[in-house]
């Protein structure tokens, strides 16, 4: 499996710092955002480290889409939203700051200020 020792997603798959997770399996990782722009902000990742869209094969990204209807539900369900949204910036210009894929899933509710 690709790995990056310097990349602060795959030391957070190696257990190396902690995370509040949401979901495991042996493909993805779900985790809550250091820094939440709405409650129940939560992060989907490829174990694997592969930076963007762009690079990820696609059956490793068919994986990882696989399971975002079924994190997603989990994270509304708890949140107690009805929608949100679910992106991928891919690359720096595209303001990608952790170059390891990674879906935001971000709850909406009216009212919730964002
Ligand atoms: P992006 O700008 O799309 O690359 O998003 C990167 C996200 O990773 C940001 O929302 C950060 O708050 C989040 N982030 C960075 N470091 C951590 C971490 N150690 N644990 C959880 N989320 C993180
Ligand atoms: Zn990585």
């Amino acid at each position: 499996m690709p790995t990056d020792p310097n990349c602060i997603f795959c030391k957070i798959v190696a257990g190396q710092i902690p995370s509040h997770k949401v979901y495991e399996d042996d493909i993805v990782l779900a985790f809550l955002d250091i820094g939440p722009v709405v409650k129940g902000h939560t992060l989907v990742i490829p174990k694997a480290h592969h930076a963007t869209v762009m690079e990820i094969p696609p059956e490793v990204l068919g994986a990882v889409c696989q399971r975002i209807p079924k994190i997603a539900r989990a994270v509304l369900a708890v949140t107690g939203a009805k929608a949100c949204h679910v992106l991928a910036n891919n690359g720096e210009e595209a303001m990608q700051s952790v170059a390891h894929l990674h879906y935001h899933i971000m709850p909406r509710a009216s009212g919730d200020g964002f």
